[in-house]
């Protein structure tokens, strides 16, 4: 029998350039993890854990959580649905610790057959539609000039769900006129929300994602129904089993490889929002390169992309797919294509 692969983790420390500020709080520094799985043969699958506090994930439970996983590591790196179907069930939850082996897999099965990961799933880099560049929370003077530091963006994203949200879009609004979109992280209440619509089409914003706290899937429907631009439900909606109870109650979704633990489950999230005819979107933790370049390859699959993750760091770590200008780039190299600075 063939050996199994062999893993090894390390902590990445980042740090943004701006202190990254959301409804819940934010700072500047920032611990994911990086997973190497080699083959023995010389190959070496990689894939980045970034995870958060509000899905139960710290820097740490993920170093354990993966020791936990090793145990149930497969020796054929393509042998990856019951693989994954054997982490998930050893170890419950740990979404950021398995989207990192779920990464490395992908990487080491696209570096055996020496094509890029997006060739695996047979889509066309060049359908990747354009990512927005986030604006934190700040005060209007800084807002302001975080906004002249976009400049090459073309979308911008900005956070609200704070008692000052219309201060803030003024504050955008009055030094730019490009596409904006907005993410309350569940910082609104129902009245807030449906208040608050008349204020974005003021400011002529163009989506909505998750004004409410994950569990408010009612009112999100009410907001929705309120609504002239799509509403998209990120903390609500995890993993694939979170679609079907959302249908009618938003337009879309948002993916996130640390909330779905996996690529696998993401383009099955995928498939299951195209079949209720909703949108889908992909997202991101501050995270690296690596990080950023595993969801980058099922880009050509969605409508939104939001994958400034690496972008908003001061020092990244990994080269791998890029958003210049907004635009997605894929690498051509084989796997993931990402490799250390
Ligand atoms: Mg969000």
């Amino acid at each position: 029998m063939p050996n199994s692969l062999h893993m090894q983790a390390e902590y990445l420390e980042l740090r943004t350039r701006h202190p990254f500020i959301i409804a819940r709080g934010g700072r500047s520094d920032y611990r994911t993890i990086w997973v190497r799985l080699s083959d023995g043969e010389g190959n070496e699958g990689w894939g980045e854990a970034a995870p958060s506090k509000f899905y139960g994930e710290t820097a740490e439970t993920v170093l354990a959580a993966l020791n936990v996983y090793v145990a149930a590591m497969p020796a054929d790196p393509f042998d990856m649905e019951e693989t994954e179907r054997r982490w998930a069930t050893t170890l419950r939850g740990n979404a950021a610790a398995r989207s990192a082996l779920s990464a490395a897999l992908h990487d080491l099965a696209g570096k055996r057959l020496g094509i890029p990961v997006f060739r695996l799933w047979g889509l066309d880099p060049s359908k990747a539609p354009r990512s927005t560049f986030t604006i934190g929370l700040d005060t209007p003077e800084r807002i302001r000039l975080k906004v002249e530091e976009a400049a090459e963006y073309p979308i911008l994203k900005v956070k609200l769900g704070t008692e000052h949200d219309v201060e803030i879009l003024r504050a955008i609004r009055e030094v730019t006129d490009k596409e904006i979109r907005v993410d309350a992280n569940c910082g609104w209440t129902v009245k807030r929300a449906i208040a608050m619509l008349p204020v974005l089409r003021e400011f002529g914003i163009t989506v909505l994602e998750q004004p409410l706290p994950p569990h408010e899937i009612g009112g999100l429907a009410e907001i929705t129904r309120h609504a002239t631009i799509p509403v998209i439900a990120d903390e609500s909606c995890r993993t694939v089993e979170d679609i079907p109870p959302l249908v009618g109650a938003v337009d879309g979704i948002n993916i996130k490889l640390a909330k779905c633990g996996s690529l696998r489950e993401a383009l099955r999230m995928i498939a299951v929002a195209r079949a209720h005819g909703m949108m889908v979107m992909v997202g991101c933790m501050i995270e690296s390169s690596l990080g950023i370049t595993a969801a980058a390859h099922f880009t050509p699959l969605v409508d939104i992309v939001d994958l400034d993750g690496a972008a908003l760091l001061s020092v990244d770590p990994f080269t791998g797919a890029r958003i210049d200008g907004g635009q997605v780039t894929l690498p051509h190299g084989p796997g993931l294509g990402v490799q250390a600075r």
